[in-house]
């Protein structure tokens, strides 16, 4: 077994390999449980901006295009940093892809400024 908090290494079924990493990971849990939904809300109106950038892009409208993907990667990454997923690595992951997300985002506008 793996501590569900720090992910070390632990003897047995534990779920956790300290009262603190418990504390830790349960509050973490609990955050990520309730905030699934404006999660998944943020990630939604996100890929619908990219979808809508990535059409305009097709239609020859880059400005409008490069706006709406980029609006919708920063939002996607804004929302992976506010909400963060349970667990080291899924948390780790979603502030990752939030930070990327969202320097990706600069670097369309600042481009298509
Ligand atoms: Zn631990």
């Amino acid at each position: 077994m793996k501590c569900g908090y720090c992910g070390k290494q632990i003897k047995g079924t534990a779920e956790y390999c300290s009262a603190y990493c418990r504390e830790k990971g349960e509050a973490g849990k609990n955050f990520a449980r309730k905030t699934r939904l404006p999660f998944w809300i943020v990630q939604i109106i996100a890929i619908v901006a990219i979808a809508v950038g990535i059409m305009l892009i097709a239609v020859q409208k880059h400005d409008q295009g490069a706006m709406f993907v980029s609006a919708g990667l920063a939002l996607s990454g804004v929302g992976l940093l506010a909400f963060p997923r349970a667990g080291k690595g899924r948390g780790t992951l979603s502030q990752v892809c939030g930070s990327l997300f969202f320097a990706l985002a600069v670097v369309i506008f600042l481009l298509w400024r």
